[in-house]
C-alpha cells in the first residue's frame, strides 16, 4: 500500500515543502512497511524526489493542469489516491492545499486534519497532533475514518534526504471540465513570498517611519528572506497589508524570524510562534518578544541592523 503525496511545483520547479512531506512520508512509510508515491503536475525534474525516499513519481504532463484548479487538480489527486490503492494522502500547508484538502476529505470520505506537526500513533486508532489556537496549544486528533488527509505544518518535521529507487510515470488523467478557469496571473512582487520563505525579516513601529525600511529590505536582501511587519505598519500604509503578520494578519512558520522594533503582543506573537528561530531587536530590555525570542539584542535598530548588515556583508565576501 502507497502513502500518497501532493507535490506542488510552480514554473516546473518543487516547491521546497514537497521535500518535507517526502521525508515524513519515507520515514512513516519504513515504519509500516509501505511505500511512497509523489503526484505532481508538469514538474520539469520529477526524479528529484527520488532523492527523498519517493518510490513512484506520477507526473502528469497536461497544460490544462498548468495554473491550479481546485475542481481539476481534486479530481486527479482522488483519481491516483484510488489507483494506488492508497489510504493516506499527505498535503502541504499551502493556500492551494488547504483549498483542495477539504475537497478531498468530501470525494474521498476521509477525515482531513491540518496544522499535523507529529507522525501519526497507531496505539489508540490513527492520531496526529496538531497546532492549534493559532499555535499556542497542541491537540491530539483521532481520524475515524478507513482513509486520512494530513495537512503537514511548514517546518514541522525537516528535509531528510533518502536516495531510493524509484520510477516516474506520466499519466494522462481524464481531465474532467473545470467549473472556472485562470484567465491571467499578475504577481505582487518578484521577491520571496512570506509563505515560501524560510527568513523573514520584520519591522514595527519602532522603526519610526516608511522611510526607514530600507535597513529591513537591506537585511532581507542579503539574506534571501521575505519582508514582513507589525499590523500597526501595515495600518499606517507604512507597508502593503500582504506583509502583516499575526493573528489577524499572516502566519509565519519560517526557520528563522527577526524582529526589529516590534513589541511582541501577543496578537503578534500568534502568527509568528511557530516559526524555528526568532531573534528580536528592541531598545526596551522589557519588551514581551523577548519572552519569546531565542536570541534578543537590546539595542536601537538603527545602529545594530547597519551593523548587522555590514558584518553579513563581510562574512559573505570572504566565504565567496
Ligand atoms: C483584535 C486585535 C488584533 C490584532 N492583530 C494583530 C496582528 O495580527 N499583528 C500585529 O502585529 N498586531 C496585531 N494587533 C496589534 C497588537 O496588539 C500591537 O498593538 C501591535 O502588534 C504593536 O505593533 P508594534 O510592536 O510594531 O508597535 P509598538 O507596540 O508601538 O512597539 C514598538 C516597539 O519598538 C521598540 N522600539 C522603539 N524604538 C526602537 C528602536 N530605535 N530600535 C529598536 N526598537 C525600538 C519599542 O521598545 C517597542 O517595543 C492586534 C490588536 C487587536 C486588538
Amino acid at each position: 500500500m502507497a502513502i500518497l503525496i501532493f507535490a506542488e511545483t510552480y514554473n516546473g520547479e518543487f516547491k521546497k515543502d514537497c521535500y518535507e512531506l517526502a521525508s515524513y512520508a519515507y520515514d512513516l512509510a519504513s515504519e509500516k512497511n509501505m511505500s511512497v508515491t509523489a503526484i505532481c503536475f508538469n514538474a520539469s525534474n520529477p526524479s528529484e524526489l527520488s532523492n527523498f525516499g519517493v518510490n513512484k513519481i506520477i507526473n502528469s504532463s497536461n497544460e490544462e493542469l498548468k495554473d491550479f484548479d481546485a475542481t481539476i487538480y481534486s479530481n486527479c489527486i482522488s483519481d491516483a489516491f484510488e489507483n494506488e490503492n492508497s489510504k493516506i494522502l499527505i498535503l502541504s500547508s499551502s493556500s492551494n492545499s488547504k483549498y483542495i484538502g477539504g475537497i478531498l476529505a468530501i470525494k474521498l470520505k476521509a477525515g482531513y486534519i491540518t496544522n499535523v506537526i507529529s507522525k501519526p500513533s497507531f496505539s489508540n486508532g490513527f492520531s496526529v497532533t496538531r497546532n492549534t489556537f493559532t499555535n499556542k496549544a497542541y491537540e491530539k486528533v483521532n481520524i475515524l475514518s478507513e482513509n486520512s488527509i494530513l495537512g503537514l505544518s511548514k517546518n514541522s518535521f525537516g528535509i531528510k534526504e533518502n536516495s531510493t529507487k524509484s520510477e516516474v510515470k506520466d499519466i494522462k488523467f481524464n481531465i474532467k471540465s473545470a467549473l472556472n478557469k485562470v484567465t491571467s496571473i499578475e504577481k505582487m512582487t518578484t521577491k520571496v513570498t512570506i509563505a515560501d520563505a524560510d527568513i523573514v525579516v520584520s519591522g514595527g513601529r519602532g522603526l519610526k517611519g516608511p522611510e526607514n525600511w530600507h535597513m529591513v529590505e537591506d537585511l532581507a536582501d542579503i539574506l534571501g528572506a521575505a519582508t514582513a511587519c507589525s499590523k500597526p505598519v501595515s495600518d499606517l500604509g507604512w507597508r502593503p497589508h500582504s506583509e502583516h503578520v499575526g493573528q489577524t494578519g499572516k502566519p509565519v512558520s519560517s526557520n528563522l524570524y527577526i524582529a526589529i522594533g516590534i513589541s511582541g503582543a501577543i496578537q503578534h506573537l500568534a502568527g509568528v510562534n511557530s516559526s524555528k528561530i526568532k531573534v528580536v531587536i528592541n531598545t526596551d530590555p522589557e519588551a514581551p518578544f523577548f519572552k519569546a525570542a531565542d536570541y534578543g539584542i537590546v539595542g536601537d535598530a538603527f545602529e545594530v541592523v547597519p551593523k548587522l548588515i555590514e558584518e553579513l556583508k563581510n562574512f559573505k565576501s570572504s566565504n565567496n
